[in-house]
């Protein structure tokens, strides 16, 4: 299976990725097409547990906000966000 590459991500775009829930304060989506202008790619979730704290920007939608940060795979392929196979 083809896991693609690691990136950091962040609490946000956790909960949109793992659980489709987007945030009321900024448009996520807009965020993450910044990031990934134009690429056929689909982001996974890698683990829903605690990653690490981090100062550095969220590589998924380019946050600077400092926070968690938590591990995802992009894969290339699919258009949008898809949930992790369950085990
Ligand atoms: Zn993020």
């Amino acid at each position: 299976m083809n896991n693609g590459y690691e990136i950091k991500g962040c609490n946000e775009c956790l909960q949109y990725i793992a659980y489709g829930t987007l945030p009321e304060t900024r448009d996520l989506l807009s965020e993450i097409k910044q990031v990934w202008p134009g690429q056929d790619i689909t982001i996974h979730v890698g683990s829903t547990e605690e990653y690490e704290f981090s100062h550095e920007p969220c590589q998924c939608c380019g946050s600077m906000l400092g926070g968690d940060r938590h591990q995802m795979f992009v894969t290339q392929g699919d258009v949008g966000m898809k949930m992790p196979k369950k085990k």
